[in-house]
């Protein structure tokens, strides 16, 4: 993604550009700082065409950014309730890097089918505190996707129109906190449950009796290879092993040793190469919140957990301690002794039917906007 070519000198004095943008100038620096000397990323507007020639003054500019849209919260794209695919939420993440330029996207590793995961990072680089955030892991979870996409771009809007939401400013939160979002870790298997293993001719016999013949793939939670990518990390694995399946299977298959599978691996890494303060798993369902781990978990943890129950209504409950081992959040407070939650997002049997978004939503927004607070 190209910005718009402008004179160098139109950048020379940058609270000028932000004014004419109507962005903050915090904001406008963090999506030029790698853009070249005579490149110009432009926050929150969208680039249908760009300009014929090269831009030379701060009034071409001005009227250059009078032709292009300027988003706005009840913009359809940005209010949008869906269902990603691997391939939808790729073309999500394109558009928002086109019209947020101050998140950057990189590849942190591929899928077992060679699917791209991708790590969205939202943050000014002087911000002291990082949160790790993740959905999908699951694959019959796939509603956490559309839960985080659509969270992740309304935090991009209030940037842009610079809004306090929960009573929290965007601006703020970004100055202080890096956000590190994987929006779906386990893309081959939300693929599986949305459209079935057709389109995996040599797999498909296999999968079916991974999946103990049923017709559909609605129960599937493992990744392609039947393992379950959230008990195949190394905290108390061996327990994991013992009690769970001891073949690939369509759930809870904690692998043959841990970190064997690509997704895991690839979480893993990105984990250990910028370890956050805080880690949140966005999984389904049943309105909890686990926080603990054998009792290493921070202090403070109980207070967040606290202040989540009350974002949402009191509808979700925290709960320190439950039997599991192997997860990715486990391991990450048995090895880092930092914050972690696993949110379990609506009620019912998964997977959630799409039609409870809304409800899902509104009861977690608040509790999404906590977790980059500290
Ligand atoms: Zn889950």
């Amino acid at each position: 993604m190209a910005g718009i070519r402008v004179k160098p000198e139109v950048k020379q004095n940058m609270s000028d550009v932000a004014q004419l943008l109507h962005i903050d100038e915090r904001l406008l620096a963090s999506a030029n700082e790698t853009a070249k000397n005579d490149e110009l990323f432009c926050p929150g507007y969208v680039m249908n065409k760009h300009s014929d020639g090269v831009i030379e003054t701060l009034s071409e500019l001005f009227r250059f950014i009078g032709t292009c849209k300027k988003i706005s919260p009840a913009d359809n794209w940005l209010k949008e309730e869906r269902i990603y695919s691997a391939q939808a939420a790729e073309v999500e993440i394109k558009n928002i890097t086109a019209v947020f330029p101050f998140v950057t996207c990189r590849q942190i590793g591929f899928s077992v089918l060679g699917k791209p995961l991708y790590e969205l990072k939202a943050g000014a680089n002087t911000a002291r505190k990082k949160v790790h955030m993740n959905a999908s892991f699951h694959a019959n979870e796939w509603i956490t996707t559309s839960v985080a996409l659509r969270w992740f771009k309304e935090y991009c809007t209030a940037l842009c129109e610079n809004n306090t939401v929960f009573g929290y400013s965007a601006l703020d939160i970004f100055s202080r906190t890096s956000l590190s979002f994987v929006p779906l870790v386990n893309p081959d298997g939300v693929d599986l449950v949305l459209y079935g293993c057709e389109a995996l001719s040599e797999k498909s016999k296999c999968l079916s009796a991974l999946n103990e013949h049923r017709p559909d793939f609605r129960e599937w939670k493992a990744n392609i290879n039947g393992v379950d990518l959230n008990k195949h990390f190394p905290a108390h694995w061996d327990i994991e092993r013992q009690r769970k399946p001891k073949a690939p299977s369509y759930r809870d298959f904690p692998g043959t040793a841990p970190l064997t599978e690509p997704e895991a691996a690839a979480m893993h890494r990105l984990i250990t190469e910028q370890p956050p303060d805080r880690l949140i798993a966005l999984h389904t369902q049943g309105e909890e919140i686990y926080w603990g781990y054998m009792g290493i978990e921070p202090e403070g943890s109980s207070q967040v957990v606290r202040e989540f129950e009350a974002l949402s209504e009191h509808r979700y409950q925290g709960v320190r301690d439950i039997d599991s081992h192997a997860g990715f959040r486990d391991w990450f407070i048995q090895h880092y002794g930092k914050e972690g939650y696993t949110i379990e997002l609506g009620k019912g049997k998964n997977p959630l039917p799409f039609h409870m978004f809304a409800d899902i939503y509104k009861a977690t927004e608040g509790i999404l906007w906590r977790s980059l607070i500290f």
